[in-house]
């Protein structure tokens, strides 16, 4: 069996021509034009990139982009102030602030601070909250294009036996939230899981998001599984050249994509959805600041 491909990067495409077309009809009818703030502090060379096409692709979309760059020394006292004004901004409908912050910040109270109506990323207590109890909420990127690609791909995901492999706050705690929201049976499995194959295993539905490349063998892998590998890894690929490098999961995929029903790849899976998702939600901010009937 060799499994079918799930095309994160035209699924994303497809997400993102549905906001383009969405943004262009409430410009038309009602003359506002959705905007989303992203916060950078430092000079991180891949917060530096996520930042770039976080921006280029809300200008495709029809979207107001408002990027601001702080030095890495910034006072906490003066991103708050940052934050501050975002919120205050009615041109400003989704705020991100780019992670991780430098050392000397308080991640949770940056967070905090954006207005949970703008947290576009869903990282806001409140919103943490509303996700957990059931209630509307901004929900985190990645786990929210995960959860649309098993939907796209499998329909109902009633019954199906899940396993998320990790439990950050930021992908596994929401995925697992996600997928029992969507009434799936939810194992969290973490660092201290003790049969991590056997419990694997059982799944209908496998979520790696564990930030080690290649973790799952293929033989971890039920016959016809659905394999979402949210990881992101790059190694060494002395095969294209001296000192080059390439992307991988946190699925052995070559082996995994033998026994799973379908799979996503790295590169060109979760990542692509995760921007869409976003734009997405700065989309559902803005209809929402304005009373309108929210995307589908
Ligand atoms: P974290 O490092 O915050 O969390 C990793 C999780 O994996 C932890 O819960 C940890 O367990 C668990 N883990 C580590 N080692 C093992 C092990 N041996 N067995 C079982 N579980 C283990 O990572 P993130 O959640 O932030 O990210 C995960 C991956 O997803 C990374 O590769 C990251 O680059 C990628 N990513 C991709 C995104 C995308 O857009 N595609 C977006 C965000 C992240 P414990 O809690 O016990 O330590």
């Amino acid at each position: 069996m060799t499994a079918q491909i799930i095309d994160g990067k035209a699924f994303a495409a497809t997400v993102r021509a549905k906001v383009a077309d969405h943004v262009a009809r409430i410009k038309e009818a009602q003359n506002i034009t959705p905007g989303l703030a992203v916060v950078l502090v430092g000079d991180d060379p891949a917060s530096e990139v996520y930042v770039r096409s976080k921006g280029k692709l809300t200008v495709e979309v029809g979207m107001n982009s408002y990027e601001h760059r702080l030095p890495a020394e910034t006072a906490e006292a003066d991103l708050l102030a940052l934050i501050e004004q975002l919120n205050a901004d009615s041109d400003v409908h989704g705020i991100l602030v780019q992670l991780p912050l430098p050392k000397h910040l308080d991640e949770s109270l940056v967070i905090n601070a954006i207005a949970p109506e703008k947290d576009v990323d869903g990282f806001h207590i409140s919103n943490v909250g509303r996700l957990a109890t059931g209630q509307k909420a901004m929900v985190p990127c990645t786990p929210l294009g995960c959860l649309m690609m098993l939907r796209d791909h499998l329909g109902s995901l009633s019954g199906l036996n899940a396993v998320v492999i990790g439990r950050s706050n930021i992908v596994g705690k929401p995925m697992a939230q996600l997928l029992l929201g969507d009434s799936c049976t939810v194992t969290v499995a973490h660092s201290r899981t003790k049969d991590l194959a056997d419990v694997v295993r059982r799944a209908d539905i496998v979520v790696a998001a564990v930030g080690r490349a290649e973790f799952v063998p293929g033989d971890w892998i039920k016959k016809g599984a659905t394999v979402i590998d949210v990881g992101i890894n790059r190694v060494a690929a002395p095969e294209k050249g001296e000192g080059k490098s390439r992307l991988v999961g946190d699925v052995n995929y070559a082996q995994a994509a033998q026994n799973a029903g379908a799979i996503t790849p790295v590169p060109g899976g979760v990542g692509p959805m995760t921007i869409a998702c976003l734009l997405a939600n700065t989309l559902t901010a803005c209809c929402r600041a304005h009373g309108l009937a929210e995307p589908k």
